[in-house]
């Protein structure tokens, strides 16, 4: 079981080491959104991840089953709630504890930064992945 939270510690949560995919997403909603170059995000079976520690500091942007979670004191980006809210795609930079999976593709290549290089070869999809 791996363990994520914010900055100021409010949130904290597991979440199994049983990511099915992660990716580094490069559209300009995830750049925004964490104020980087990319989104590294790993996805994961909504049931397979718990607040531990501060249901009551959460900021849910969105809808129940579709929306951007963060912490309400810091503002710490955390995961996002898809696919019918059947899975989470945690915000890799959330996560305290290593995880066993890597981003191994880039999406959203299209409409990258162009101030940012990729620079590994990680296959790269203009937009979703095929
Ligand atoms: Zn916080
Ligand atoms: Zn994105």
């Amino acid at each position: 079981m791996l363990t994520g939270g914010c900055r100021c510690g409010e949130v904290r949560f597991t979440v199994a080491d049983e990511f099915r995919y992660a990716a580094n997403c490069h559209c300009s909603g995830c750049r925004a959104a964490t104020g980087s170059a990319f989104k590294a995000f790993a996805g994961i079976e909504r049931s397979k991840l718990e607040i531990t520690e501060g249901h009551n500091s959460l900021t849910v942007f969105g809808d129940p089953d579709a929306n951007d979670t963060r912490c309400r004191s810091c503002g710490c980006f955390l995961f996002s709630v898809v696919r019918d809210g059947q899975y989470v795609h945690v915000a890799m930079g959330s996560l305290i504890d290593a995880p066993s999976i890597r981003p191994d593709h880039h999406i959203f290549v299209g409409s990258k930064a162009p101030w940012y290089e990729i620079t590994d070869d990680l296959p790269q999809f203009q937009e979703y992945a095929v």
